[in-house]
Protein backbone atom coordinates (compact mmCIF):
# COMPACT_ATOMS: atom_id res chain seq x y z
CA UNK A 1 0.00 0.00 0.00
CA UNK A 2 1.43 3.80 -0.84
CA UNK A 3 2.13 5.76 2.24
CA UNK A 4 -0.30 8.70 0.89
CA UNK A 5 -2.83 5.99 0.83
CA UNK A 6 -2.10 4.23 4.00
CA UNK A 7 -1.96 8.13 6.11
CA UNK A 8 -5.91 8.77 4.46
CA UNK A 9 -6.88 5.27 5.75
CA UNK A 10 -5.33 5.43 8.59
CA UNK A 11 -7.42 9.14 9.63
CA UNK A 12 -10.43 7.51 8.56
CA UNK A 13 -10.20 4.91 10.61
CA UNK A 14 -8.95 6.83 13.53
CA UNK A 15 -12.29 8.84 13.05
CA UNK A 16 -14.73 6.39 12.59
CA UNK A 17 -13.39 4.29 15.50
CA UNK A 18 -13.09 7.60 17.60
CA UNK A 19 -9.36 7.02 18.13
CA UNK A 20 -9.31 3.81 19.37
CA UNK A 21 -7.69 0.26 18.93
CA UNK A 22 -9.81 -1.82 17.88
CA UNK A 23 -8.71 -5.08 20.24
CA UNK A 24 -7.78 -3.60 23.36
CA UNK A 25 -9.62 0.01 23.09
CA UNK A 26 -6.79 1.83 24.58
CA UNK A 27 -6.62 5.50 22.66
CA UNK A 28 -3.60 5.21 20.22
CA UNK A 29 -1.53 8.30 18.83
CA UNK A 30 -1.67 8.86 15.09
CA UNK A 31 1.57 10.66 14.20
CA UNK A 32 3.57 10.69 10.81
CA UNK A 33 6.81 10.35 12.90
CA UNK A 34 8.86 7.87 12.79
CA UNK A 35 9.44 8.05 16.38
CA UNK A 36 6.08 7.80 17.27
CA UNK A 37 5.23 5.30 15.46
CA UNK A 38 7.52 3.17 17.14
CA UNK A 39 5.47 3.52 20.39
CA UNK A 40 3.24 0.66 21.50
CA UNK A 41 0.24 2.93 20.96
CA UNK A 42 0.64 4.42 17.89
CA UNK A 43 -1.90 3.77 15.50
CA UNK A 44 -1.65 0.93 12.57
CA UNK A 45 -4.05 -0.09 9.98
CA UNK A 46 -4.53 -3.92 10.42
CA UNK A 47 -5.70 -6.40 8.27
CA UNK A 48 -8.47 -8.55 10.15
CA UNK A 49 -8.03 -11.41 8.11
CA UNK A 50 -4.42 -11.95 7.77
CA UNK A 51 -3.05 -11.50 4.47
CA UNK A 52 -1.34 -14.71 5.01
CA UNK A 53 -4.64 -16.02 5.24
CA UNK A 54 -5.77 -14.50 1.84
CA UNK A 55 -6.69 -11.65 3.67
CA UNK A 56 -6.86 -8.09 1.27
CA UNK A 57 -6.85 -4.66 1.27
CA UNK A 58 -10.67 -3.87 0.92
CA UNK A 59 -11.79 -1.65 3.64
CA UNK A 60 -14.33 -4.31 4.99
CA UNK A 61 -10.95 -6.36 6.14
CA UNK A 62 -8.95 -3.42 7.52
CA UNK A 63 -9.56 -1.95 11.06
CA UNK A 64 -6.85 0.29 13.48
CA UNK A 65 -5.16 -1.26 15.95
CA UNK A 66 -2.12 -0.01 18.62
CA UNK A 67 1.23 -1.41 17.73
CA UNK A 68 1.37 -3.64 20.47
CA UNK A 69 -1.59 -5.45 19.23
CA UNK A 70 -0.72 -5.32 15.88
CA UNK A 71 2.29 -7.04 16.81
CA UNK A 72 1.47 -9.37 19.05
CA UNK A 73 -1.56 -10.92 17.74
CA UNK A 74 0.35 -13.67 15.66
CA UNK A 75 -2.16 -16.12 13.88
CA UNK A 76 -4.83 -15.52 16.53
CA UNK A 77 -8.11 -14.88 14.15
CA UNK A 78 -9.21 -11.29 15.14
CA UNK A 79 -11.85 -12.05 16.42
CA UNK A 80 -10.55 -14.53 19.13
CA UNK A 81 -8.11 -11.43 19.74
CA UNK A 82 -10.38 -9.16 20.77
CA UNK A 83 -11.91 -11.37 22.99
CA UNK A 84 -8.66 -12.36 24.68
CA UNK A 85 -7.69 -8.41 24.72
CA UNK A 86 -10.39 -7.58 26.40
CA UNK A 87 -10.62 -10.02 29.26
CA UNK A 88 -13.19 -12.04 28.24
CA UNK A 89 -11.88 -15.63 27.39
CA UNK A 90 -9.26 -15.84 30.68
CA UNK A 91 -9.55 -19.35 30.27
CA UNK A 92 -8.75 -19.28 26.50
CA UNK A 93 -5.41 -17.16 27.67
CA UNK A 94 -4.49 -19.69 30.43
CA UNK A 95 -4.23 -22.11 27.87
CA UNK A 96 -2.78 -19.96 25.64
CA UNK A 97 0.10 -19.52 28.14
CA UNK A 98 0.82 -22.89 29.12
CA UNK A 99 1.01 -24.12 25.44
CA UNK A 100 3.64 -21.07 24.83
CA UNK A 101 5.40 -22.33 27.97
CA UNK A 102 5.44 -25.84 26.69
CA UNK A 103 7.12 -25.07 23.19
CA UNK A 104 9.42 -23.27 24.70
ZN1 LIG B 1 -4.51 -2.45 21.20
Amino acid sequence: MKTAIKRKLLVHLFQKQEGRCCYCERYVILSYRWRDQQRPDAATIEHLKRRADGGTDHPDNLAMSCKDCNDSRQEIDWLTYRSLKRGEFQEFVRSVDHGARAAE
